[in-house]
């Protein structure tokens, strides 16, 4: 029987959701513990959560691993506040809600900035970053998404953060949503920072994010900070000297998050997650095809974290009664923050396996025979 599929506890309905994710009973049960912060147990379960962490960027002795209380937000947040300094200025490219939400962040806390869109269903070019580098002088650090959770495009990370080394700019990457799943070499990306947070591809509970840093990076953003809760370089010394956080660790998240690394580590890394996702991604959109539905993307530009679907265009159709003819099956889909109108999403991420896709595909199927609809998404 498939690791995953024997520890999951049974009777609630599966998240197919991009975070939170259906979590196993073994996270949630190595919550079961009251810590106090000082406590050495405390203290080692950090700092092996630390170095795991750098050890799946390949960044031991370059960055530092950084964590916050907070969703993944908070560290996006963290790491504008904390690396872009007053006079330096940050391009932000977006295609999705999620780039949208870094040039929210960048203006609501006053980071001189510059942003660029692209269409939501093509990657952006390095050459499309090139130019606009070239177009202003005044820009020091270069943000973009990983994979654009609003539609599960994998923006191409290497050739970006080669244009970003050549011309020396700082590079930070929300890596919400891919973390886990994807690596982020820090040793060919040469990234200043990368975000993930605990309740995506690492299946932990949310209330978590992290932060990789490179340690010179942060050094030169001392005092940057425009908040004292948000400081990463203030967070990251005080970890360094005491094992601690500043104030009040999520002493019960850092226990189950710990755990779901180790279950990481037991699935293969990297690796073993990507693939397990990927075959749960491989059946769902093979399987939604046969019943007519077509994807917002070309599976080459696709990520095995999301996959967004045309609505049908039938009459009979209502995402209301799609999501509450799931959920009476057992399966939750996602109801918001899209980049595409008349779309829908459903996740492969978290504690799930290709034969819960496969039974999410048959609840689907009676989903949309109970609604009358016919010949999906076609036309
Ligand atoms: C989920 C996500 C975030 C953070 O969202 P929170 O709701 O704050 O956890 C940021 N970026 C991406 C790409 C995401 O998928």
């Amino acid at each position: 029987m498939d690791h995953v599929e024997s520890v999951r506890i049974e009777d609630e309905p599966l998240l197919l959701t991009p975070g939170p994710v259906t979590l196993s009973a073994r996270v949630k049960r190595a919550m079961l513990r009251d810590l106090a912060s000082g406590e050495p147990a405390m203290q080692e379960t950090i700092a092996w959560s630390r170095r795991y962490l750098l050890g799946l960027c390949n960044a031991q002795g370059t960055h530092t691993a950084i964590p916050l209380v907070g969703s993944g937000t908070s560290g996006t947040e963290a790491v504008i506040g904390t690396f872009v300094p007053a006079n330096g200025k940050l391009l932000i490219h977006t295609n999705g809600v999620y780039g949208d939400r870094l040039v929210e962040i960048a203006r609501r806390i006053r980071t001189p900035y510059t942003s660029f869109r692209t269409a939501p269903y093509t990657p952006p070019t390095p050459e499309q970053f090139e130019a606009a580098i070239a177009a202003d002088p005044g820009i020091t650090h270069v943000m973009l998404v990983h994979c654009e959770t609003s539609t599960g495009i994998l923006n191409p990370i290497e050739p970006i953060a080669a244009v970003c080394r050549r011309l020396g700019k700082g590079l930070l990457i929300d890596a919400v949503a891919s973390f886990g799943a994807f690596r982020l070499d820090a040793r060919t990306l040469s990234f200043d920072a990368v975000i993930c947070s605990a309740n995506k591809g690492l299946q932990a509970p949310p209330g978590l994010a992290w932060i990789v840093a490179k340690k010179s990076a942060l050094e030169e953003a001392k005092g940057n900070a425009h908040s004292l809760t948000l400081d990463l370089w203030d967070q990251n010394q005080h970890l360094d000297r005491t094992g601690m956080f500043r104030f009040t660790p999520a002493t019960h998240l850092l226990l189950a998050f710990a755990e779901a690394l180790r279950e990481h580590e037991e699935e293969g890394g990297i690796e073993g997650r990507h693939a397990r996702y990927h075959r749960s991604w491989r059946r769902l959109v093979d399987g939604m095809r046969q019943m007519g539905f077509r994807t917002l993307l070309e599976d080459a530009v696709a990520s095995p974290i999301v996959a967004t679907f045309h609505e049908p265009l039938d009459p009979g159709y209502s995402f209301k009664a799609l999501y509450e003819g799931m959920k009476r099956r057992g399966f939750i889909i996602f109801p918001g923050r899209l980049a595409a109108a008349n779309t829908f999403r459903i996740a492969c991420i978290g504690v799930v396996t290709e034969a819960d896709i496969g039974r999410a595909l048959e609840a689907l199927a009676e989903t949309m025979g109970e609604m009358g609809v016919v010949g999906m998404g076609r036309g």
